[in-house]
């Protein structure tokens, strides 16, 4: 009788957790069209390529940390891993790798956690999620919470993404080693430090001067113990208008919320290339996948796909330099958290601040 029970709780829980999962795969959402909607107060920018008052062109910025040219081979290190069983990437990580790192326990519980939810779906996303450290990235006012699955401050109004809604957008992107990536909001700098285990070609933007500063010395000083680091392209400067210089990307991954797709980052997009982006508005977006394709007449199409299939996130907005947000919409009030969602969105720590957002 006990075992039935068991036996019924087993499979409740399977089904509760997988089907959601299965359903969303199936009935992706596609849908196609020609144009973004572009506000009027960029697009005149966008055409004539002169950003609206008030914004410093990303070109004016001068701070830029060029590392990329002595190319260590990040995807190649992750490849090399073991991760068999916990004890052998345990060993493998100390041994060859000489991480003597207090957190390698809970960082490995957690990518399990992902490729049970599916949020990391790929070996090599596995991989790089395994390799990158993120207690290193989270701030020292948020000690004890670095492999908590939260968002969490980072100062300057900032914030370290969700490392679940980290792997998923990074699983989105389906990254192959030799890749363009470009990343918007370097924040931390820890979802750039996942990205240099799947590519040499990483160039992300921050637009907080401060923010900009700490993080490419947090950088410098890993890049010692993780020369892939030395990979990652950064600079200061507005991500609205994308980097030009290194365009096209054969991904993107915006991690500031926006309620359009960025004109000039599709521009900047290789034809077959993904973006992927949190779409909507103020206080609510959806994690959007957007697939660019480009016809022989020139014509292009977008595929989209809510990643999370209705699931709601709350990114810090995409801003300009003024600090006033891309996104024209009104702000959305941010919707009671459905109890079957409260597990995975876990409300901030105290630490965290009450309205901040991810
Ligand atoms: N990827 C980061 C998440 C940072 S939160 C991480 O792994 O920690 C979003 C970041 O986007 C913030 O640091 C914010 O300053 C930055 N941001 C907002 N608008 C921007 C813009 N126009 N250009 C570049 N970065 C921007």
């Amino acid at each position: 009788m006990a075992g039935m029970v068991v036996t019924f709780f087993v499979i409740g829980l399977v089904s509760a957790l997988l089907i959601p999962r299965l359903v969303a795969s199936q009935s992706e959402r596609v849908v196609t069209y020609e144009e973004t909607e572009t506000p009027p107060a960029v697009e005149e920018a966008v055409t004539t390529g002169i950003p609206p008052e008030g914004v410093d062109s990303a070109e004016g910025e001068v701070h830029e940390t060029l590392p990329g040219t002595q190319k260590y081979d990040g995807p190649q290190i992750a490849q090399s891993m073991s991760i068999e069983t916990k004890e052998t990437w345990l060993s493998w990580m100390r041994n060859d790798r000489h991480d003597t790192s207090a957190f390698l326990e809970d960082r490995w519980k957690l990518a399990q956690d992902f490729v049970w939810s599916q949020e990391l779906k790929r070996p090599e996303d596995v991989r790089a999620f395994l390799l990158a450290p993120r207690e290193h990235f989270v701030r020292a006012q948020n000690k004890g919470l670095e492999y908590a699955d939260t968002w969490l401050p980072i100062g300057y109004g900032a914030t370290i993404t969700d490392p679940d809604v980290v792997a998923m957008m990074t699983t989105t992107l389906n990254i192959n080693p030799g890749d363009k990536v470009l990343e918007i909001g370097t924040g931390s700098g820890y979802q750039a430090s996942i990205l240099a285990y799947l590519t040499t070609e990483v160039y992300t933007i921050e637009i907080i001067r401060p923010l900009f500063a700490e993080t490419d010395n947090l950088l410098q000083d890993l890049e010692k113990s993780n020369p892939a680091f030395g990979s990652i392209n950064r600079k200061l400067g507005d991500g609205y208008y994308g980097w030009e210089e290194y365009a096209p990307f054969d991904k993107i991954i915006v991690t500031c919320a926006v309620d359009h797709i960025p004109p000039p980052l599709l521009k900047q997009l290789s034809p077959g290339g993904i973006m992927v982006l949190p779409l909507g508005p103020p206080g609510r977006q959806y994690i959007m996948e957007v697939k660019k394709e480009v016809a022989l007449d020139g014509s292009i199409a977008l595929n989209r796909r809510d990643v999370y299939n209705g699931m709601r996130v709350s990114f810090i907005p995409f801003r300009n330099e003024a600090g006033a947000s891309y996104s024209t919409s009104a702000p959305v009030e941010k919707p009671p958290i459905p109890a079957a969602l409260n597990a995975r969105q876990s409300p901030a720590p105290a630490a965290a601040g009450s309205d901040a957002e991810q």
